[in-house]
């Protein structure tokens, strides 16, 4: 579902990432945990196309992402990877049902249907009308999950999807990412501080100053 090669990443005189790679299959829960400032915001926006690297490769579903251009990036991005955020990013003036099909509608595809049963899928059937606003913090993470998934991505980046929220809602909105991830076949990335978060992951990557710690080189 998502690959990457050997990334590397630098602003200005600060390095951040040394050489990571990575890859997610369909299906696949991946949490990638690590110390504030070791890179783990800055790796998921170079998976997500939101950036590009210095240095190394982006697959998405088997295409390389990286040396598109940045609308090339922006329209296979919206059909192939769905993101969250900590903070949800909703789009204010827009309702709840038109925030989960801005990725269909990048992507080429209408299908209003799947909007509903996604919302469904969360707990927000009968809120297509409402706007952002209105909705509580919990609520509004459970859209970004429903608009993560509505174009069927190979794959869906998580960044602290639940660090805005409290201990319920938090447990509610990863138990519905990561179940709706599996029913779609979709692979999940997860960066994530909380332990809780990362129990619901097969595997847990440990970034330390920007390198995956079972990677680090063994001296001696
Ligand atoms: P946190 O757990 O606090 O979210 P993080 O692991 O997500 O941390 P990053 O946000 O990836 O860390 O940042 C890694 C390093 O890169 C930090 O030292 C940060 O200050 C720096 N950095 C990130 N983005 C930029 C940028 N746009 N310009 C300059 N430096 C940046
Ligand atoms: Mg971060």
């Amino acid at each position: 579902a998502l690959e990457a090669l050997d990334l590397r990443h630098s602003f200005g005189a600060l390095t951040v990432l040394h050489g990571v790679s990575l890859q997610v299959q369909p299906g696949e829960v991946v949490a990638v945990t690590g110390p504030s400032g070791s890179g783990k915001s800055t790796l998921l926006h170079l998976l997500g196309g939101l950036d590009v690297p210095d240095a190394g490769e982006v697959w998405w579903a088997g295409e390389r992402a990286d040396t598109l251009d940045t609308q090339a990036r922006a329209v296979r991005r919206a059909g192939r990877v769905g993101l969250v955020f900590q903070h949800h990013y909703l789009l204010e003036d827009l309702s709840v049902l038109d925030n989960v099909l801005i990725p269909m509608r990048l992507a080429g595809q209408r299908d209003p249907a799947r909007a509903h049963a996604l919302l469904a899928r969360v707990g927000l059937a009968g809120r297509e009308a409402a706007f952002p606003g209105v909705l509580s913090g919990g609520e509004r993470q459970r859209v970004a999950v429903a608009r993560a998934l509505a174009s069927g991505p190979a794959v869906v980046l998580a960044d602290e999807p639940t660090g805005s929220l409290d201990r319920a809602n938090a447990t509610t909105v990863a138990a519905l990412l990561v179940a709706l991830a599996r029913e779609e076949g979709a692979g999940v990335l997860l960066v994530t501080h909380d332990d809780r978060l990362a129990g619901y992951a097969d595997r847990v990557l440990h970034l330390l100053d920007g390198r995956f710690t079972d990677e680090l080189p063994v001296y001696g």
